[in-house]
């Protein structure tokens, strides 16, 4: 009797200090320990560890959610066949995630469809599942929403917001012209992530034609400035993967055409 109130006492206890899983699993650890008669310590070890167990990964996807990756691949799928010129070893010391730990840059550059985003994103979720808070954004929506601040009077607030992630993802740089205002609301975000944390930024232009994105080569020439003061830069200039496939079907039609084959 009096066991089961100290029982009803744990199971309360564990439930006011927000530990549900250590309160669910109390009577069958109990049970268990019927059995086993573990040492005080390793009973404790097993309920309090499934309970910090539930809380990683709890909070691992509420990282994840507020990272709002557009896609769920990961490193492992990027099949580097596809990509010979690439060079594997960058993507793999890139993987190792120093260069978040040491707040540094990764600039990947290349054409559409040959995986920037794929790898950028790829990079971040690994930063995130390491603990770190990620972020994904396209360089179109940080300016526009940096101006709609500016503009509201929450300067102040979406900077830190910006400054916030360990990994920022700024995808896109390139494809829209960011001319005076957007160009200045760019480089403070990349000013105020300097040296206090990683952007992982894409990009289909060289870094000569910057000039052009921002229509003004001083200011295009300070974010360089901070960006690659300390950065790992990726080309990636192979094949895009979205037209492989249209290739290797438009090449199987012509040959089945010439040929009166079948097509796979
Ligand atoms: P980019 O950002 O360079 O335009 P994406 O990363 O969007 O290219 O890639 C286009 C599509 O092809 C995506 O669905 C991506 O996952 C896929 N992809 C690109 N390169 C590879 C690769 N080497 N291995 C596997 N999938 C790839
Ligand atoms: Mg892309």
């Amino acid at each position: 009797m009096s066991k089961d109130s100290s029982y009803q006492r744990v199971r309360s206890h564990l439930a006011y200090l927000g530990l549900r899983t250590a309160s669910e699993r109390l009577a069958p650890a109990l049970e268990a320990a019927e059995q086993d008669k573990p040492a005080y310590a390793d009973f404790l070890d097993l309920l309090l560890g499934a309970e910090v167990e539930a809380t990683e990964d709890r909070r691992l996807q509420r990282r994840l959610r507020l990272a709002g990756f557009p896609h769920q691949k990961t490193l492992e799928q990027f099949d580097f066949s596809a990509q010979p010129g690439l060079d594997r070893s960058l993507i793999k010391e890139l993987a190792t995630l120093r260069f978040v730990e040491e707040r540094s840059n990764v600039l990947l550059i290349g054409p559409p469809g040959v995986g920037k985003t794929m790898l950028a994103v790829a990079l971040a979720r690994r930063a995130v599942e390491s603990g770190q808070r990620g972020y994904y954004t396209t360089a179109a929506d940080l300016v526009a929403r940096t101006s709609k601040a500016a503009a509201e009077g929450r300067w102040q607030n979406t900077m830190r917001f910006w400054a916030g992630p360990g990994v920022l993802v700024v995808d896109e740089l390139g494809y829209l012209p960011l001319p005076g205002e957007a160009a200045s609301h760019f480089f403070q975000v990349v000013s105020r992530r300097y040296e206090s944390g990683s952007i992982i930024l894409t990009t289909n232009r060289g870094i000569a034609e910057w000039g052009d994105i921002f229509e003004d080569t001083t200011v295009a020439a300070a974010i360089l400035d901070r960006l690659l003061h300390h950065c790992t830069v990726v080309s990636i200039d192979g094949e895009s993967y979205r037209m492989r496939g249209h290739r290797e079907k438009l090449s199987q039609l012509r040959a089945a055409i010439a040929g009166g084959g079948e097509i796979r």
